[in-house]
């Protein structure tokens, strides 16, 4: 019987065949979903998939990409929003 936190559903199970051949459920919390655009949702790259405290353990430039919007959009939409600021200043 596993212990009552690991009875959530939170936790994938997965059967594992022991060294003396019986199998065990072993439980693990699922993975987080992947980053995505905010405006296309469309998966980002260079944003790694992991639990947060796994993800803290990363450099820092190693969790998103360093530019404007980075983590957040991706980068036909990054190009759009910054060409979209510029046209507004130029307004000015
Ligand atoms: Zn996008």
């Amino acid at each position: 019987m596993p212990t009552r936190a690991q009875r959530s559903r939170s936790f994938r199970r997965k059967r594992v065949t022991t060294p003396g051949g019986t199998v065990r459920v072993r439980y693990r919390k699922k993975q987080p979903g992947i980053a995505r655009c905010a405006e296309c949702k469309r998966p980002l790259h260079g944003v790694p998939r992991g639990l947060p405290s796994e993800i803290r353990k990363l450099r820092k430039s190693q969790r998103s990409p360093e530019r404007p919007y980075g983590g957040n959009l991706c980068a036909p939409c990054t190009r759009a929003k910054v060409k979209l600021k510029n046209m507004e200043r130029w307004k000015e």
